[in-house]
């Protein structure tokens, strides 16, 4: 049973790195997100599907752009690790690295003829060829050795992330706890990788993250930092020692770790497909190499539908904000930068005095896993006025249903969330109740008619349709007070609403 919680934040916005010169960050704080989580704990399932709806990690902290409002609007792009054609300047690359490890180092003319025979590629056999472990034990002139841990600190790590970050990126500020928080510390619980047959040793038996130590000559020259999936590898950075530039290890690695992924998925692994390499963002060239893999996919900004990157280039080039499921919603204009600071007013359960409570939290954990929520993020395991407490999915995953109930935004103030049922969606008709100025209303495009469901102050009756954007999560069940535990919040059969007509399409 894996339980994830964590306390979520509100939209804000930062300083952005792309579109400044190395080492300098804006003035202004351009680039929005649009939900933060600090996450004490996420299953490995629950980060995947965050992951597949444009969020990110950087340790424990978990953030999702707001691509709309940001001035380098950061995509998630996937490479189909199963269906990856490398191209021939990377197979070149993968060659020159063995051919380092195998004979050292050797003019480039003598070696051309020896590599144009080659018929046919495996990039696994590939990466492989000259690693300890999967070529022979014949003398070589060096020796190149792998190794995949859980990530944890080592000041062996930490002495070659400064020297990656001050000599790559002009960064002089490094800390080993700046280190530990941004590469080590994770909230990923490893969970088995449920192979239909048991892996290569050298393959992860957990789902989790992980560092991948590249050594040559027993000298640690490179490291990655993954994030094993139940769908993907994720990258999370990559470091290396700048001496050994010439060799991209930047790019070997992403080979690698594709490879990783159809390794695993080969071995029999459920879902597993694709090589995440972070964020695609197509207004800052020097990170343009991601699309250099084929094939790669951009998720959608508004549905998180896969689009093929090459469908997506035409949109990317002419707006800054480009959707692509819907291309009318792209716009080039600047963006706002979105920097009003308009927090959820509610309280995390961990955030909650009654969290402290020993007992309390034993008994709350304890029905959570009664519940077998354990795919749920208990992001909003929130007291509501310190009384009663609920369970929601994933921030604006929620698919909005008529029947469900939802935290929202207030529309009258944003600091302000409410907590309601909702009775009706587009194209419905309803008969509202006093204060309502006119007896019927047909539910706009986009919108939704909420209501409360003990009183009707402060609902759709008073302030009339809102934007379905302003819900920010859906309830899945009661977990507090007691007697309430297990309720669960979602009308069970579709039964209409007295006072409601279905759109006619429905
Ligand atoms: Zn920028």
């Amino acid at each position: 049973m894996a339980i994830s919680v964590g306390s979520p934040a509100g939209p804000m916005a930062t300083t952005c790195g792309y579109c400044s010169p190395p080492g300098n960050r804006t003035t202004t704080k351009s680039a929005a997100h649009a939900a933060g989580l600090s996450a004490n704990q996420l299953s490995c399932q629950v980060y995947q599907q965050m992951i597949d709806r444009g969020w990110r990690r950087s340790g424990t902290w978990c953030y999702k752009p707001n691509l709309k409002a940001s001035c380098c609007p950061s995509y998630t792009i996937k490479l189909d690790a199963d269906n990856f054609k490398v191209s021939k300047s990377k197979r070149k690359l993968i060659n020159r690295w063995n051919r380092f490890i195998l004979h050292g180092k050797q003019p480039e003319s003598k070696t051309l003829h020896a590599k144009s025979k080659e018929t046919t590629f495996f990039l696994s056999n590939a990466i492989h060829a000259a690693e300890v472990g999967f070529c022979s034990d014949d003398p070589h002139e060096h020796r190149f050795e792998t190794v995949l841990e859980p990530s944890s600190y080592s000041s062996e790590k930490f002495e070659l992330y400064c020297k990656y970050q001050r000599d790559v990126h002009s960064d002089l500020k490094n800390s080993p706890s700046g280190f530990k928080h941004f590469l080590v510390d994770s909230p990923l619980i490893p969970a088995p990788i449920p192979y239909s047959s048991s892996p290569p040793s050298h393959l992860p038996v957990n789902y989790g993250s992980y560092h991948q130590l590249y050594k040559c000559d027993d000298q640690l020259i490179a490291i990655g930092v993954i994030d094993i999936l139940p769908d993907c590898v994720s990258s999370v950075y990559f470091m290396y020692d700048p001496e050994w530039e010439e060799f991209s290890l930047g790019k070997l690695s992403a080979l690698r770790e594709a490879s990783l992924a159809s390794e695993i998925k080969a071995a029999g692994a459920p879902g597993m497909s694709s090589l995440y390499m972070g964020f695609y963002i197509h207004s800052c060239p020097k990170m343009r190499y991601k699309g250099d893999y084929h094939p790669s996919y951009l998720a959608d900004p508004e549905t998180y539908e896969w689009f093929p990157l090459e469908k997506c280039i035409p949109l990317l080039e002419k707006y800054r904000y480009a959707c692509f499921s819907q291309p009318d919603h792209s716009t080039a204009e600047p963006a706002d930068a979105l920097a009003k600071d308009n927090k959820i007013t509610v309280i995390p359960v961990n955030k909650s005095p009654y969290w402290k409570d020993e007992e309390v939290r034993r008994d709350i954990l304890g029905c959570i896993a009664g519940l077998a929520c354990s795919q749920l993020l208990i992001q909003t395991l929130r007291f509501y006025g310190e009384t009663w407490q609920y369970l929601t999915d994933i921030p604006s995953t929620a698919v909005i249903v008529g029947g469900d109930i939802v935290a929202l935004k207030s529309p009258e103030n944003a600091k302000y969330e409410l907590v309601k049922r909702i009775i009706a969606i587009e194209g419905d008709t309803v008969r509202t109740l006093p204060p309502y100025p006119v007896p019927e209303v047909r539910v706009p495009k986009g919108h939704i008619w909420v209501e409360g469901d003990a009183f009707h102050s402060q609902d759709s009756n008073s302030f009339g349709p809102v934007p379905s954007g302003l819900v920010d999560s859906r309830l899945v069940c009661l977990i507090w007070p007691a007697w309430r535990i297990g309720s669960s919040t979602r009308a069970t059969t579709p039964d209409p609403h007295p006072r409601v007509t279905p759109a006619p399409s429905r």
